[in-house]
């Protein structure tokens, strides 16, 4: 049994890696999330119900917060989700992503090796992206772990930040880290703004599916159970000072993935007036320096950790889509409260 702090326990991955972790294992979980508009109450109303599950209202930035924690839940694991996570918004806003991404990744640390240093036996999983590595042509290999970091968008150069910071604990100080850089996921309780809970919900709203530029840009997609099961096994086995890529060995172009959205929704829920879904595709103005093709190589982590994707994307789209189905009043909610599906960026 391990005890582990889960910041930014009630976004999208987060969610489900508690989730995961109190069906699948007796580890203690302490949800530490700050609610913004992408943390939801909401998600975790079953897991309030298990004792091994306690929540705290924080911001990764408050030192105070933090530490007051650690002395109470005295954490055999720290595992870092919080963070701005959309480019869009990091465009129009770069400041939060700096704020939380960076300076909330270094007051981690900064608690982590104090309770480290104390004699405690603990790791530091810092959660990431293939953004950081830039984007790729068709051309080119996949992304190794060894990959240069060359970040393009505000998000990604502030994820990057953190991966240095998280690297440099490592090395300067000996402090006991882990960092994963995982593909694009998709799965149940992502906030209706990224690319697939987004066109399913404007489907189900019957408004248009904006597509940006030619909609021929690639990235490679994971269903996010496999993501968590993923982080289980570097939890687990994971080499410390090492870095892991997680991926869905799945590139798809996002012209494909809504394609596909479409037709699934025209035999699960047909349109009333009888046409395809795919009627409402709309192409628009393209994101400001939107890169072109992630692509991941996960050679190491399915070879030393013994992992791999339980889901193709073909289960893995079906089953997401069903739970947006059976979930509306999940994500409407949302869409009342917090976001009305306007372009940002
Ligand atoms: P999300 O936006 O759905 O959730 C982020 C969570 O962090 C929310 O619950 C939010 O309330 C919380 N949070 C934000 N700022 C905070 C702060 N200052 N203090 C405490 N909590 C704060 O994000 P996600 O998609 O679940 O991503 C989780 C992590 O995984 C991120 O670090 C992201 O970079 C990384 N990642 C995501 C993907 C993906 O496809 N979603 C892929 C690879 C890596």
């Amino acid at each position: 049994m391990k005890k582990i702090i889960v910041t930014g326990g009630s976004g999208f991955i987060g969610t489900n890696f508690i989730i995961y972790q109190l069906n699948n294992t007796s580890n203690e979980i302490l949800n530490y999330d700050k609610l913004t508009y992408a943390g939801n109450m909401q998600n975790h109303k079953g897991s309030e119900k298990n004792r091994n599950y306690s929540f705290i209202q924080g911001d990764i930035c408050d030192n105070n917060k933090v530490k007051k924690a650690f002395s109470e839940f005295r954490p055999d694991i720290l595992i870092n989700f919080a963070a701005e996570t959309h480019v869009d918004r990091s465009i129009d806003g770069p400041d939060i992503f700096v704020d939380t991404n960076i300076k909330g990744t270094l007051n981690l640390l900064k608690v982590s090796s104090e309770w480290f240093i104390s004699n405690h036996a603990f790791k530091f999983i810092h959660v990431s992206t293939d953004e950081v590595f830039g984007s790729l042509n068709l051309n080119e290999l996949p992304f190794a772990e060894n990959h240069p970091y060359k970040p393009n968008s505000p998000y990604s150069a502030s994820k990057a930040s953190s991966d240095f910071l998280v690297r440099a604990w490592n090395k300067t100080y000996g402090f006991p880290s882990i960092i994963t850089n995982c593909s694009n996921n998709y799965g149940p309780y992502q906030f209706p703004e990224k690319l697939i809970p987004l066109m399913i919900s404007k489907c189900l709203n019957q408004k248009p599916l904006p597509v940006y530029g030619d909609g021929r840009n690639i990235r490679d997609w994971l269903f996010v159970e496999d993501h968590c099961i993923a982080l289980n096994a570097v939890i687990d086995k994971g080499k410390l000072g090492d870095t892991y890529n997680i991926g869905g060995d799945c590139e798809m172009e996002n012209i494909d993935i809504v394609n596909n959205i479409c037709s699934l929704l025209d035999q699960m829920k047909p349109r009333k007036n009888g046409k395809s879904y795919t009627d409402l595709i709309k192409f628009v103005d393209d994101r400001p320096g939107h890169d072109f093709r992630y692509a991941i190589d996960c050679f190491k982590i399915k070879n030393e950790l013994k992992w791999k994707q339980q889901e193709t994307f073909h289960t893995g789209i079906k089953k997401t889509i069903k739970w947006y189905l059976e979930n509306e009043g999940w994500w409407k909610k949302l869409q009342i409260k917090n976001y009305n599906q306007e372009r940002l960026g």
